[in-house]
């Protein structure tokens, strides 16, 4: 068995241990020692990383008592070596973990939900509960959890024997071989755990839970605790900085600012639009009534234009009508419209030839090509040519 040096000290971040054994495992090494500070994975926490003397430590893991950490490079058997934990990574997992227990011992107090899944990810933190969460029962939960913080309670851990356990109330009572480790904050928490957590809930700092969504007809929170939370503020903070400058508005004002400019927005389209309409049935207007098939290559049309415009042009009683819009060097969307003809032979024809895309209905055909403007026009007349004989 491993001594578990993480449960004398969830804050050993060097230890000196003997090796015990050192094998190659893959294109690795698996190595056994006779104690450690090294946590593998559990309680939703995942593996700690680190070194043991220069080789890197990728992953640690335990069967039967005894825990494997997983190197990059071999050392030395029957040996004292010294071993450091990843420390920053290390208590950042720590932060999010024991703000879990106090975030789901005020939801169990509170709902009687149980926490039915917590992922540690490398962003932020999950935790899935059995019951709804409102946005306003989570601000509140959320203010409750940061006064835990605040009163910087001890962090309890204790071995109740199994006669004591019968009548303690914890969290995840589900059978446990062997003892059962519990993790209290008092006043906030009782659960069953065997991960390492700060020794105080003030080391937490400040827990932001960022949302809550409908989750298997429970309720998924997301959780920053710590440094987390803070580079999260910062990061927003920077967002609301940069929007603040780009709107001209207070920093507390820039969502009605937003919600204005969207309305102006929203105008001006219409009125675009209305103008873009009028200039149309000029173009259209321009159009000689002896042409059978006009076409036309436009550069400057928003939205519905070209459509539009095609539109007008037959409604002059020319029989098809093609409006080319350009989107790049060499490349157009097109939409053709003919009164009684069928346009898909044309939009084959045209997409073979020009590498395009595309189809629709017998009257009206849309897509994109690529190809020179005069080539275009050159295969449409010819087109035009051969309907007409
Ligand atoms: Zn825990």
């Amino acid at each position: 068995m491993t001594e578990k040096l993480f449960y004398e000290d969830s804050h050993k971040k060097v230890f000196t241990a003997f090796v015990k054994m050192c094998r190659p495992k893959g294109e690795y090494y698996e190595v056994v020692l006779d104690r450690t500070a090294f946590f593998p994975e559990g309680g939703g926490q995942y593996a700690d990383t680190g070194w043991l003397e220069d080789s890197k430590v990728m992953d640690v893991w335990e069967k039967d008592g005894i825990i494997y950490h997983v190197t990059e490079a071999p050392v030395e058997e029957n040996r004292e070596i010294t071993g450091k934990i990843d420390w920053d990574m290390r208590f950042m997992k720590m932060q999010q973990h024991t703000g879990e227990h106090i975030v789901s011992g005020l939801v169990h107090a509170r709902f009687g939900y149980n926490n039915v899944g917590f992922h540690l990810g490398s962003g932020d933190c999950t935790m899935d509960f059995d019951g709804e969460i409102t946005k306003e029962e989570l601000r509140e939960i959320e203010w409750q959890a940061n006064e835990a913080a605040v009163k910087n309670l001890e962090v309890q851990v204790s071995w109740p024997s199994k006669e004591e356990l019968v009548s303690l109330e914890y969290r995840s009572k589900i059978e446990i071989e062997g003892e059962v480790r519990i993790v209290t904050i008092p006043g906030y928490d009782v659960c069953a755990c065997c991960a390492p957590h700060v020794k105080k809930t003030g080391e937490i700092g400040l827990i932001k839970l960022t949302n809550v969504q409908r989750y298997k007809g429970g309720a998924r929170v997301t959780m920053l605790c710590g440094f987390r939370a803070l580079a999260d503020y910062d990061s927003k903070e920077q967002h609301v900085k940069s929007i603040s400058a780009l709107l001209s508005a207070k920093e507390e004002e820039i969502s009605q600012a937003a919600g204005r400019m969207k309305e102006e927005c929203g105008r001006l389209k219409a009125v675009l639009a209305e103008k873009q309409k009028r200039l149309l049935e000029y173009r259209a207007a321009e159009i000689s009534g002896e042409e059978t098939f006009a076409c036309l290559f436009e550069e400057e049309l928003e939205g519905d234009g070209p459509r539009i415009l095609m539109n007008l042009v037959l409604a002059r009683g020319i029989e098809c009508c093609a409006v080319f819009l350009k989107t790049g060097d060499k490349s157009w969307r097109y939409v053709i419209g003919s009164m009684g003809e069928d346009m898909r032979p044309v939009a084959k024809g045209l997409n073979e030839e020009f590498c395009g895309r595309g189809g629709g209905k017998p009257e009206m055909v849309q897509g994109s090509l690529q190809g020179k403007e005069e080539d275009v026009r050159a295969w449409i007349e010819k087109k035009a040519r051969r309907t007409k004989e």
